[in-house]
């Protein structure tokens, strides 16, 4: 059998693309992407020349057993998304599911991810921490989603589209208050900027501001919300932070 590789790619800046992902996506006999046309400009402007097949949302249904039977004959595919690590809030997760269930190995490459990235450069508690991904779009079942989170103990990871982005935001600060908070933009980019603050100060940017870029929104967890740890683990974590703080 071949192997499926999950490579990610930049989040902005080329140059974050790593030797070792730029080696496994020439050597590869396939590329599985999300959008053939984005890949091949990455892929141009590393001179690979491997063949690609599309790899999305909605095609994962008839792709995935595709693909499944190539590296069942010893195809080795490697699987992109547009940005970032596959899987997070992108295509990949059934063709995983589909490889664990027929013994094809997976390899999964380190690299860039949105997330991840702006959370250690947040100043908030980086663990533990709670990836939320996208929330929901209808204002009613965000903020039924937000109103469970705010019981949560972790550190909360989101992403949003620019033009959700001040919606997101006001609904955030009716359900946490004026909770710490970082939004993180064009995170690699030229643009890259950092607005740390509580909630509200998050809100005033995003009204005095044209919202351009991507961004991840991060919010401090709830000191007195569910740690989802076993109570005599409780004890023990608080110990180790109010030696900490
Ligand atoms: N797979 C990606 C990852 O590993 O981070 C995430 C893909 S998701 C479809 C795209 C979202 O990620 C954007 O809407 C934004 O919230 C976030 N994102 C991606 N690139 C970013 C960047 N350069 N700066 C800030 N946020 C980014």
């Amino acid at each position: 059998t071949g192997s499926l590789y999950l490579v990610p790619t930049p989040i902005g800046n080329l140059d974050d693309m790593t030797i070792r992902s730029i080696n496994i996506l020439k050597d590869v006999d396939l590329i599985a992407a999300e959008d053939t046309r984005n890949t091949q400009k990455l892929l141009n402007h590393f001179d690979i020349t491997t063949k690609q097949i599309s790899f999305h949302e909605h095609n994962t249904e008839q792709r995935a057993p595709e693909l499944i039977e190539k590296l069942r004959a010893g195809t080795s595919i490697a699987q992109v998304s547009d940005a970032g690590m596959p899987s997070i809030s992108d295509p990949g997760r059934e063709l995983v599911q589909q490889c664990v269930e027929n013994d094809i190995p997976v390899i999964s490459v380190p690299g860039p991810n949105a997330g991840l990235t702006s959370l250690i450069a947040s100043g908030l508690k980086p663990q533990p921490f709670l990836f939320y991904g996208f929330l929901k779009r209808k204002p009613k079942e965000q903020v039924d989603e937000l109103e469970i989170l705010a019981q949560a103990y972790p550190t909360l990871i989101f992403y949003e589209a620019p033009h959700r982005l001040k919606k997101t935001l006001i609904n955030m600060q009716k359900v946490f208050g004026n909770r710490q908070a970082t939004l993180a933009r064009e995170l690699t980019k030229k643009f890259e900027e950092y607005v740390r603050g509580g909630i509200d100060d998050l809100v005033d940017w995003s009204k005095e501001n044209e919202i351009r870029g991507e961004f991840v929104i991060l919010i401090a967890g709830n000191p007195n919300g569910f740690k989802i740890m076993k109570p005599d683990e409780n004890k023990a974590q608080l110990s180790v932070e109010e030696q900490i703080d």
